[in-house]
């Protein structure tokens, strides 16, 4: 299994900002290659089967209307060290506890409305790609 890849998503807010192309490119100056990546809007059932481990937590509705509100983008990235690098450069799940110069801390509104997704482990990296890419868009 790939250990050197995670996956993440420009939520909402931040696609809305029109913050895209500046959180793309911290990515790529930290050293992330692009291996797949896609612009899509997730409907509510699909939010909620990304983030059905946190489905018993109180905030999983407003997180699924939330993740479901407007277009995304999508990507599986690539570097050594993928999933323990990429949650540092994103920073905090909180932005208002993020480290300064994290993504975050740039460009997170609110806890919920925290501008990037990133994979928390190598399996649920692995699986999370699989949920927007096919074999073929992952080689
Ligand atoms: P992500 O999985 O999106 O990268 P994370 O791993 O930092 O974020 P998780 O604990 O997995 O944080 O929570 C998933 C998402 O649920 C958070 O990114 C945030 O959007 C939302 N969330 C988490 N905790 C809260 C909360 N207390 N109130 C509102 N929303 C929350
Ligand atoms: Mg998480």
């Amino acid at each position: 299994m790939a250990t050197n890849r995670t996956f993440t998503m420009i939520k909402p807010d931040a696609f809305e900002a029109g913050n895209s192309g500046a959180i793309l490119k911290m990515i790529e100056q930290t050293g992330f290659k692009l291996i797949a990546m896609k612009i899509t809007k997730l409907t509510s059932e699909m939010a909620g089967a990304f983030y059905e481990v946190h489905k018993e937590r109180g905030f999983y509705k407003e997180l699924v209307e939330f993740m479901s509100s407007g277009p995304i983008i999508a990507a599986i990235l690539e570097k050594d060290n993928a999933v323990a690098d990429f949650r540092k450069l994103i920073g905090a799940t909180d932005p208002a506890k993020a480290d300064v110069g994290t993504i975050r801390k740039l460009f997170a509104k609110s806890i919920s409305a925290n501008a990037v997704h990133g994979s928390d482990s190598d399996e649920n990296a692995q699986i999370e790609g699989g949920f927007f890419f096919s074999h073929l868009e992952r080689v």
